[in-house]
């Protein structure tokens, strides 16, 4: 008796153990990863449906499955995911691009001026700048990110999506990564050297850490075992990164600049009153396709 097995059979065992378990996207989830072993993509998943798949791959199989079992996503399995059409690369310090960053993004293609430069706080795998630069070629922006290693996936998703030599890298805690802005030349000095007072941005993004300590707790193990926790955590009352940022934004804006950061859906009045305080006008609360509060603009 041989207990070797097809390629369809293969991955309908697979959507049945996951619909059993209760995965949402059973189907979708089994072929992905098994295409992924078997370096299949769609078509060819549909088309070798009927051929034999090798023991050992099929052992390779069973170990992404385990993965998916306990509770880690498909993304994160096979290492990248889609946003803004465009692929990018992820690893254990990058927060999983999520599809409803995708307001950001459009808001920021609006609001960026021609030949805009821009600078994201908390960049993790890149995914919003590089969306805005692939989209507008006349622009420039600074990336920022505590973390190394969510730097290096930034670069690299940079040159993979062909903006690296208009997107800069910064490593620090949110402004604290950008150089420190030059004193404005005194009366009768001329221009400040080098850059002089061209620093300051169009527009800052930022999708920060949000969620309250005590929720991030109560997350699903999808999120809260594998996304990483500085990037979901935002302190006692979720607002912690939004105080730091609303504090010291103005200073880098141009006059007439703006920002745009990500909110949770309940966060649109605090966050709105935090800009508020710190001087803003024109403050706007967004809505996602869900028709939940997702950014915030001022
Ligand atoms: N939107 C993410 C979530 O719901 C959180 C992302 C963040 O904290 N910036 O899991």
């Amino acid at each position: 008796m041989s207990d070797e097995v097809t390629v369809g059979a293969l991955w309908r065992r697979w959507r049945d153990v996951f619909t059993e378990k209760g995965v949402g996207t059973a189907t979708l989830d089994a072929k992905l990863l098994v295409g992924h072993a078997l370096g299949f993509n769609a078509l060819q998943l549909a088309v070798r449906e009927s051929e034999l798949v090798s023991r050992l791959l099929a052992s390779d199989v069973t170990k992404l499955m385990q993965k998916r079992l306990t509770g880690e996503s498909v993304a994160r399995i096979l290492g990248h995911k889609e946003f803004y059409g465009l692929e990018f690369a992820l690893n254990e310090a990058t927060l999983e691009p999520r599809p409803d960053t995708e307001l950001l993004v459009d808001l920021a293609l609006k609001a960026l001026p021609k030949s805009g430069r821009f600078v994201d706080l908390g960049t993790g795998s890149g995914c919003i700048p590089i969306s805005v630069l692939a989209n507008r070629p006349d622009a420039r922006a600074v990336a920022t990110d505590i973390n190394p290693r969510a730097l290096e996936m930034a670069g690299r998703n940079a040159e993979r999506n062909g903006v690296a030599n208009r997107l800069h890298l910064r490593q620090g805690d949110w402004f604290g990564a950008l150089a420190p802005l030059p004193t404005p030349p005194r009366e009768g000095e001329g221009a400040a050297s080098g850059a002089g007072l061209d620093v300051r941005f169009d527009l800052i993004l930022s999708n920060p850490p949000y969620i309250s300590s005590e929720v991030v707790e109560t997350l699903s193990p999808e999120v809260k075992d594998f996304d990483p926790r500085l990037a979901l955590d935002g302190g006692p009352d979720g607002l912690g990164p939004y105080r730091i940022i609303a504090a010291e934004a103005a200073r880098w804006l141009k006059p007439g600049g703006k920002i745009l950061v990500e909110i949770g859906y309940d966060q649109g009045e605090a966050v709105s009153n935090l800009f508020g305080a710190a001087g803003f006008s024109q403050i706007a609360v967004e809505k996602d396709l869900a028709g939940l509060d997702r950014v915030v603009s001022a």
